[in-house]
């Protein structure tokens, strides 16, 4: 540990200090191997009454696989999409060598996992503690930024370190994804170019990152912003040594099918080489939700039936957020282990297992039309901010986690086929 880190690890120690609970609660009990990897066997054999995460690691190795081989550059998987180990190890086995890692903890747990991956800092607000390990304890050399404040406090950190790529994060107009992400970070036009230059004199190498919005359903939007960071580059007059286009790269879900990978990765290619001669940039891309949002199901129990709304045992505060506010949907199909279930099927609104309000998930969702009490219910596409955004609130932060070997239940056109397992 370097002299003036162990300082304030020594300055802490004087006081008595609560350790906090984990933000998102660990999942408290694995079984495993299974002697059956299927789905519905373990639901028969568990009959699990908390929710059942199902891990498919084949399905995230084959996906990372398929993108690092189509992609022209860097792949650096967006750790917070899901940090959980099992699913770091099988991008890594996919061939992914490189992070995203936006805080300390998450530098340290792929450090831990993979010591010779290449991590990347890219949240353009860091603290000082977070920059200075991740420099001195865990070779980390990319940064990325927004302001000229960030870039005082990265020099200063890093002892004015000669060997760093500082990355412009850039404020992209509004665009077309499901989640827009530029009201919070990023640098105007004119402060882009004040920090190009800036980083220029330092000497480090010299890069820009935008993120068009997560599961972004046109691949112009990468077009567009491509074209953009060219623009500013040129009117800043510095060479780009790095262009990072970041995540947003979408996966199906009930009633949105979206483009093909490799129209995206064209669209990329194609704006790249549009750029001026001068501009020749190494290209990152940060992919979370494409890499992983297959790799996860979570099968829920149906703890009570009141007309067509269904209330189930994990919700908005479990792996289900997105299913509340923001209103996306998942494949879901119904387990009964023992006895028939209707053909005809029903539209059902969900609500999670706490007291709050907000815990609630319209859907609708397509089940059984005598769904009851006890019925499982599997929810799939849950891989990418889904177990990754739990929280213990209410006191539901119990889940079980298992490995399976069934296909998912909702394939992306243009990733890889999973054959379903019967
Ligand atoms: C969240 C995030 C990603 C991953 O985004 P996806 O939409 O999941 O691909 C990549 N880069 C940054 C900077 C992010 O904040």
């Amino acid at each position: 540990m370097d002299r003036q880190l162990k300082g304030k690890h020594d300055a802490m120690s004087a006081y008595a200090t609560i350790r906090t609970r984990s933000a998102v609660a660990p999942v408290r009990r694995s079984f495993e191997p299974a002697l059956d990897p299927r789905v519905d066997a373990i639901v028969a054999g568990l009959k699990p009454a908390e929710p059942l995460h199902c891990l498919r690691p084949q399905v995230a190795k084959a996906t990372a696989r398929h993108f690092v081989r189509a992609f022209r550059g860097d792949v650096l998987y967006a750790v917070k999409c899901n940090p959980e180990p099992r699913i770091l190890r099988a991008l890594w086995s996919g061939g992914v060598r490189g992070f995203d890692v936006a805080s300390i903890g998450e530098v340290r747990l792929v450090r831990q996992l993979f010591p010779t991956a290449t991590l990347r800092f890219m949240h353009p607000v860091k603290s000082r503690e977070a920059i200075r390990e991740a420099y001195f304890q865990h070779g980390v050399r990319a940064f990325s930024l927004d302001s000229l404040d960030e870039l005082r406090k990265i020099r200063h950190e890093t002892d004015g370190a000669g060997d760093l790529a500082l990355v412009v994060r850039l404020a992209l107009p509004k665009g077309e994804a499901a989640y827009d992400l530029s009201g919070k970070f990023g640098a105007s036009l004119e402060e882009a170019i004040a920090l190009l230059r800036a980083i220029r004199q330092t000497g480090a190498l010299t890069g820009m990152a935008f993120h068009v919005g997560s599961q972004c359903l046109a691949p112009a939007a990468y077009a567009r912003a491509i074209a953009y960071a060219g623009a500013i580059a040129t009117s800043a007059g510095v060479g780009l040594d790095i262009l990072d286009v970041g995540g947003g790269f979408p996966v199906a879900y009930p009633g949105s099918e979206p483009p093909r990978l490799q129209a995206y990765f064209d669209a990329i290619e194609a704006a790249v080489g549009a750029l001026p001669p001068e501009l020749t940039p190494e290209v990152w891309c940060e992919p979370g939700r494409a890499l992983v949002a297959a790799s996860t199901s979570v099968v829920v129990r149906v703890e009570h039936r009141r007309g067509n709304e269904l209330f189930i045992n994990d919700g908005v505060y479990g792996s289900l957020s997105d299913a509340g506010a923001p209103g996306f949907r998942f494949p879901v199909r119904l387990i009964r282990p023992s006895g028939e279930v209707s053909g005809e099927m029903s539209g059902f609104v969900l609500f999670g297992p706490t007291c709050d309000n907000v815990d609630r998930m319209a859907g609708p969702w397509p089940l059984p039309a005598d769904v009851r009490e006890g019925d499982w219910i599997e929810v799939g596409q849950l891989g990418a901010y889904g177990a990754s955004l739990r929280t213990a609130f209410n006191g539901f932060d119990r889940a079980h986690l298992v490995e399976v070997e069934d296909a998912p239940l909702l394939q992306t056109a243009g990733h890889p086929v999973f054959e379903a397992r019967r």
